[in-house]
């Protein structure tokens, strides 16, 4: 390739980037079209009380049921929905399908479900005024304040009469840090709805502390990657205890993801760690999977293994 690159200067996409090209557009026209297909899916991951094993409530994750390619991981596609700004409709429609899922959930006598929703930084950069607000609030010399995705979140949870605490909203350090200015007032806005504010993958970013004064947060979710090796490297273990300490002086619950080992799960509990996430209580399920387990006997959930000391 080199060689010919002087004399062949258009031989500039190799073959293979080819390929990688046509199939990111096929993937961006498949995503344009998934939404009114209802191709998307979610699924649910329990999270629980450390102290007692009991369900608190859970995760929604999406998933994208692509004809004859299967069920694609939310890493595969959502990069391409923020790039392309399908991810404002996207997340509009989880957020939408959550509310639905709690009112469901209620209907069923299952109960009031607390559901945490993943929103990216792209889906509050791209979120445009609204149009009608903006009228609105001209005609009478207000600023308009509302963006499209605080009107979304407010009727998803009016329409559905859901409780605003039963909803959180996760975002990642990176995702605050992009538009920290605008992020600030929205997040307070939603704050005051009553909605639920997490900071993600915790410890992957810049890992400051000092998020939880600038930034409305009731919960901090440590990175899987720093519980992986919670028993054997000491640092991570030296970090994970600082984190919980530090977060609980502020006031601001700890979740730990990821949790696969019995002895993973036990260090946490020691270390006086809120809430658990992971293969080790239970997988994300579809919804009426989650119905069934949370219909079945009372809200516990009996840890499994998932890396059994037998087989590896
Ligand atoms: P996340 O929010 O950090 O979600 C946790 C991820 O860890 C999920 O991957 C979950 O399936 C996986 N996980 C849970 N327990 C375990 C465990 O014990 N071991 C291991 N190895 N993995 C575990 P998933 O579902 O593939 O989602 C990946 C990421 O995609 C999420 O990371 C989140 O950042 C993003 N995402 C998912 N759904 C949405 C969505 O609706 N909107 C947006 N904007 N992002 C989403
Ligand atoms: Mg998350
Ligand atoms: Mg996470
Ligand atoms: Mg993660």
């Amino acid at each position: 390739q080199s060689k010919t690159a002087g004399r062949d200067t258009y031989r500039f996409f190799t073959p293979e980037m080819n390929i990688r090209a046509i199939e990111k557009l096929d993937q961006e026209n498949a995503l344009r079209k998934a939404l009114d297909r209802e191709e998307f899916v979610l699924h649910y991951q329990p999270k629980v009380d450390l102290s007692n094993g009991w369900v608190t409530g859970m995760e929604a994750l999406l998933r994208w049921k692509r004809p004859e390619h299967g069920v694609v991981e939310p890493l595969e596609f959502i990069p391409a929905l923020e790039q392309t700004g399908l991810i404002t409709r996207v997340g509009a429609w989880v957020i939408e399908s959550v509310c639905r899922q709690i009112a469901e959930w209620r209907h069923a006598g299952i109960g009031e479900i607390p559901v945490s929703v993943n929103v990216s930084g792209r889906q509050f950069s791209r979120s445009t005024l609204n149009q009608d607000v903006i009228r609105a609030t001209q005609a009478n010399g207000i600023q308009p304040a509302l963006l499209e995705f605080e009107l979304q979140t407010e009727r998803a949870l009016r329409e559905n009469s859901i409780d605003s605490d039963l909803l959180e909203l996760e975002l990642t350090e990176s995702s605050l840090m992009m538009h920290a200015k605008k992020t600030v007032s929205i997040l307070q806005r939603l704050k005051a709805l009553g909605i639920q504010i997490s900071i993600d993958d915790f410890g992957t970013g810049y890992s400051s502390l000092a998020y939880v004064k600038r930034f409305p947060i009731d919960v901090l979710k440590i990175d899987r990657s720093f519980i992986q090796e919670i028993t054997t490297n000491s640092a991570d273990a030296a970090i994970t205890t600082a984190i919980i300490d530090m977060a609980h002086s502020l006031h601001v619950r700890v979740v730990a993801e990821g949790v696969e080992t019995a002895e993973q799960f036990d260090f946490l509990k020691g270390r006086g760690c809120d809430e658990v996430q992971g293969f080790y209580l239970s997988p994300p399920l579809p919804a009426n999977e989650i119905s069934q387990l949370l219909l079945s006997g009372n809200r516990r959930l009996k840890p499994t293994p998932c890396r059994p000391n037998t087989g590896e």
